[in-house]
C-alpha cells in the first residue's frame, strides 16, 4: 500500500487524510507540532458554510459555532462608514477552531495515523525527488509528502531551487497580526456597529479591528503587512481603544502575533512526490487573509484527484493545481491584484472613494468574500459623476480592475496537462504581471 505523510494537522490535512485512508488505498500518517490539546487556535474565527455543505463535510457539532454579524469598514479618516447587509443566511459562522479541528480528528482517527508532538524539519530529497521527511534523528519514507505547515513551510523551503516551488514568500506577502480577546471595559456601552473594521489604520498599511463578541469580551486585531514592529502595535492599540472605549487591557483569550499569507496561490504546488496544500500553497482570500474555506475544498480536490487517478505521480498532481485554479485559484490572482492596488492607495483616496460611495456596500462586500470586484460600463459612468473631481483616481481604479480581470484570465490559463515548457511559460507570465 503506498504511503502519504501530511505534515501539520491544518484542515486540509484533516479532510484530505480521512478521504484517502478511508479508501483503503494509502497509508495516512500526520506529523504534527503541537500537542494535540493545543492543536489550532484558542478562538473562533469565520468560515463560511460552503466550506462544509458544498463539500459535503460536518457541520461543526451544536454549541460550537454563532453566526457572524455584518461587517462595518471604516477608513484611515474614520469620518465615514460602510456597513453591509449581507442576509443572515449567506454570513459566516464564527467557529470555534480548537473544538472543529478535534472534531475532523476524531472523525479520522480510526483510520489515520497521528503523530502530535512531532515537528517535520526538511524534505529527504533523493534521486531528483522527494522520498519523506526528517524529523529531529528519524527519517520517515514515503511515496507522497503533503506539505500542509503554513505560508513560511520549513519543507518547501528545502526544496531544491530549480523545482520551480516559491520557497519563500516577500516581505509583504505576509500579514502579521496581534490576535486577542480583551475583556469588555466596565461600565463602557455597546456600539450601534458591532464589528468594527477600520482600513488602512491610522494610515499605516494594513487593518485593525474590533468586534464587541456575544461572550461579552472584545476581539481585537491589529495587522500589518510586512511585520508589526512594537511601537507600530502600541500606537495602534492606544487608537483602536480610542475609538472603542469597550476595550480594556485585560485579555482573556489569545494574545499572540500570528502570521498570514495574503498573496495569489503558489504558481506550482507540485514536484516529484510533493505537494503544497492550504497556507503552505498561498490558498487563502489575499484581501483579507480567509483560508480555512479554501484548505478544506483544496483537500477534496486533491483527494478525489489521487482516488480517481489511483496514482501519485506528479501528472496526476498537476490535476490538483489546475481544478483549484480553475475552482477559485484564478479569482484569487484577480483579487490580489486588487489588494496590492489598495495597499498603495494614499490613505485619503481611501477615505474619498469610501465617503462618496465609488466603493460601496456591494464592492466592499466582494473583496471581503474573495470575489472580483465589478463594475458595469453605466456604474461606472455614475461613478463618473459623482467623482469627476478626482479623475486620476478613477482612472487609476478603472485600469486596476481591467488588470485584475487580466490576472484572473491568466488563472484560468493555466496548462490543462503537465508540460514543464507550457508550465515554465505560464509561471513567467505570471511573475511578470505582478512585478
Ligand atoms: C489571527 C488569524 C485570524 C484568522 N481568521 C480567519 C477567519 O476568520 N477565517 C478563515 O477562513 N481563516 C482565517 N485565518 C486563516 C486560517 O487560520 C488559515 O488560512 C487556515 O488555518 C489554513 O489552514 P491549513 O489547512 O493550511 O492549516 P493551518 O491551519 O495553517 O495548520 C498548519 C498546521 O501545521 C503545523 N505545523 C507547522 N509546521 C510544522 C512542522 N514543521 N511539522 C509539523 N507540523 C507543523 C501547525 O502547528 C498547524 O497545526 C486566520 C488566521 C489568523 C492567524
Amino acid at each position: 500500500m503506498k504511503k502519504i505523510v501530511f505534515v501539520g494537522a491544518g484542515m486540509a490535512t484533516l479532510v484530505a487524510a480521512e478521504k484517502l485512508a478511508r479508501s483503503g488505498r494509502f497509508e495516512t500518517l500526520v506529523l504534527e507540532k503541537n500537542a494535540r490539546e493545543n492543536i489550532s487556535y484558542d478562538w473562533h474565527d469565520d468560515i463560511n458554510r460552503a466550506a462544509f455543505e458544498d463539500n459535503l463535510l460536518p457541520m461543526p457539532q451544536e454549541g460550537t459555532y454563532f453566526t457572524k454579524r455584518n461587517w462595518t469598514f471604516i477608513p484611515p479618516s474614520e469620518n465615514a462608514e460602510v456597513t453591509l447587509d449581507i442576509p443572515e443566511d449567506q454570513l459566516d459562522l464564527s467557529i470555534e477552531r480548537r473544538l472543529l479541528a478535534e472534531q475532523y480528528i476524531r472523525r479520522a482517527e480510526d483510520v489515520v495515523t497521528f503523530r502530535f508532538s512531532t515537528q517535520a524539519d526538511a524534505l529527504i530529497i533523493e534521486g531528483g525527488r522527494v522520498v519523506g521527511v526528517r524529523a529531529g534523528d528519524e527519517k520517515i519514507y514515503a511515496d507522497l509528502v503533503v506539505d500542509n505547515s503554513g505560508a513560511l513551510s520549513k519543507l518547501r523551503e528545502s526544496l531544491p531551487e530549480d523545482s520551480g516551488v516559491l520557497r519563500r514568500p516577500k516581505e509583504d506577502e505576509i500579514f502579521v497580526a496581534y490576535r486577542a480577546f480583551h475583556k469588555k471595559q466596565e461600565g463602557s456601552s455597546d456600539p450601534e456597529s458591532t464589528n468594527r473594521a477600520y482600513l488602512k489604520h491610522l494610515g499605516e498599511v494594513g487593518i485593525s479591528w474590533s468586534i464587541l463578541d456575544p461572550s461579552g469580551s472584545v476581539n481585537v486585531l491589529i495587522g500589518r503587512v510586512g511585520g508589526l514592529p512594537k511601537e507600530t502595535f502600541i500606537n495602534a492599540f492606544r487608537a483602536l481603544k480610542a475609538s472603542n472605549p469597550n476595550i480594556s487591557d485585560e485579555i482573556v483569550r489569545g494574545g499572540i502575533i500570528c502570521k498570514i499569507p495574503i498573496r495569489h496561490p503558489l504558481e506550482r504546488m507540485v514536484w516529484d512526490g510533493y505537494v503544497a496544500i492550504g497556507d503552505s500553497a498561498f490558498m487563502t482570500i489575499p484581501m483579507i487573509g480567509s483560508g480555512v474555506e479554501n484548505s478544506m475544498r483544496a483537500a477534496c480536490i486533491l483527494a478525489d484527484v489521487i482516488l480517481s487517478a489511483d496514482s501519485l505521480d506528479k501528472q496526476t498532481l498537476w490535476q490538483y493545481q489546475v481544478r483549484y485554479y480553475l475552482d477559485r485559484g484564478a479569482t484569487h490572482m484577480g483579487v490580489d491584484v486588487m489588494k496590492r492596488w489598495l495597499l498603495g492607495c494614499a490613505p485619503k483616496s481611501l477615505d474619498w472613494l469610501l465617503q462618496k460611495g465609488i466603493v460601496g456596500k456591494k464592492e466592499m462586500a466582494a473583496a471581503a468574500t474573495g470575489k472580483m470586484v465589478k463594475l458595469g460600463l453605466g456604474e461606472m459612468i455614475g461613478k463618473l459623476f459623482k467623482g469627476i473631481s478626482k479623475l486620476g483616481l478613477l482612472v487609476s481604479l478603472s485600469n486596476v480592475l481591467t488588470k485584475s480581470n487580466r490576472a484572473a484570465r491568466l488563472g484560468r490559463a493555466i496548462p490543462k496537462t503537465y508540460d514543464e515548457k507550457a508550465i515554465a511559460k505560464w509561471q513567467a507570465k505570471i511573475t511578470k504581471l505582478y512585478r
